[in-house]
């Protein structure tokens, strides 16, 4: 591990500011992994600014809406009375993930921005794009099982491993910043981005940006939702596939309809083509199918992950059939 220098930042501008000049910086959540990709020598900061004394406040307000400060756990977001109420599949994602110390260290800021779980992006001696720009994907003619089948690149075909970051997609969730150049709020679609040909670059955030808060508008609070994951092992995996969703149905017709996808692609992918095609039509098993075979019509898969396809449509009917009540 490379030697760096640690500071404890006492508020955000203390930290903007130390990020501004200080050589190679890198905020500091709960570490649960940054600091294993320093073991590893993936990160090599030379400047560890620990944010975790920023705010940690989760703020239900009047309107429906919430506000989670970026220090705040993961644990304490899931447990939360007024996210558990108004906002269940976002508590059910993140118990999905990780495990229980984990999710106690895990901050909101930080879980937005963990580096991918591809192999290759982890071995040092693998070609990686994201790791090493110019240098190639291995993970392209190699060992693909959990990568993406929407909207990667031949420079990269990593997906974004959090369970989280799936149903803040879904919610619309907005993302509150603040940098040297000030204070600015993203749309969360707008946050994490496609690989491109620079797949290093994974958000919208620029140099020294910090995240100060996440927020959840009002307008998809207290509708029937929920996340399903689908992985390996039962606990302590990453999805292979995971569905958010959340639905209001009036006089037996889809009025609103929001669906995210984890484990897919190198975002959170916001399925709009199934949303689209699913508002206004009667809910039921068919037209649950129908969507997600639409959404699910741009996948192109890899040598070794055709199986997310047809998973990835299953998960879709069945989450969606659970929430409306119907037989999938
Ligand atoms: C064994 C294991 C299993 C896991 N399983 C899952 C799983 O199934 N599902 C899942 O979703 N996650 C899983 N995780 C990942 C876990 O959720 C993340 O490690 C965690 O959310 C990261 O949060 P942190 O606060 O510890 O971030 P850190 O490790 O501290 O930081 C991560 C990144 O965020 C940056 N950062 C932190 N805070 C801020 C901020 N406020 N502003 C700007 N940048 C910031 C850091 O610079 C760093 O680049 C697992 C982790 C481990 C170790």
């Amino acid at each position: 591990m490379q030697r760096f220098e640690y500071h404890r930042a006492a508020d955000t501008a203390a930290a903007i500011a130390l990020a501004a000049r200080a050589p190679e910086p890198h905020y500091l959540g709960g570490g649960t992994n940054l600091v294993d990709l320093m073991r590893e020598n993936i990160e090599r900061p030379r400047t560890i600014i620990d944010v975790t004394a920023l705010s940690s406040a989760i703020e239900a307000r009047p309107d429906g809406g919430i506000l989670i400060g970026a220090g705040a756990k993961n644990t304490a977001v899931a447990e939360h009375r007024a996210i558990r109420e108004r906002f269940p599949m976002l508590a059910r994602a993140i118990l999905a993930g990780a495990s229980a110390q984990i999710r106690n260290m895990a901050t909101v800021g930080g879980n937005l921005l963990q580096r991918t779980r591809c192999y290759y992006f982890y071995d040092d001696a693998a070609h990686c794009n994201k790791r090493k720009p110019g240098t190639g994907c291995d993970a392209v003619e190699g060992f693909n099982r959990i990568h993406a089948i929407l909207g990667a690149s031949p420079s990269c075909v990593a997906t974004h491993p959090s369970d989280m970051c799936v149903a803040l997609a879904a919610l619309d969730a907005i993302v509150h910043v603040e940098g040297p150049g000030g204070r600015r709020s993203l749309p969360f679609g707008a946050f994490h981005r496609l690989p491109g040909d620079r797949p290093d670059l994974e958000t919208a955030l620029g140099p020294a940006e910090l995240i100060t808060a996440v927020e959840l508008p009002a307008g998809a609070a207290g509708l029937r939702s929920t996340y399903r994951k689908v992985r390996d092992r039962a606990s302590y995996a990453f999805a292979l596939v995971s569905v958010a969703a959340a639905l209001r149905i009036e006089d037996g017709k889809l009025a609103e309809v929001r669906l995210a996808l984890g484990g897919v692609a190198h975002k959170p992918w916001r399925a709009a083509t199934a949303e689209a095609a699913l508002r206004g039509k009667p809910a039921g098993a068919d037209a649950f199918r129908a969507a997600a075979e639409a959404e699910l019509a741009a996948a192109r898969p890899l040598s070794g992950n055709a199986f997310k396809i047809e998973l990835a449509k299953r998960t879709i009917a069945a989450t969606l059939s659970e929430l409306a009540g119907a037989r999938p």
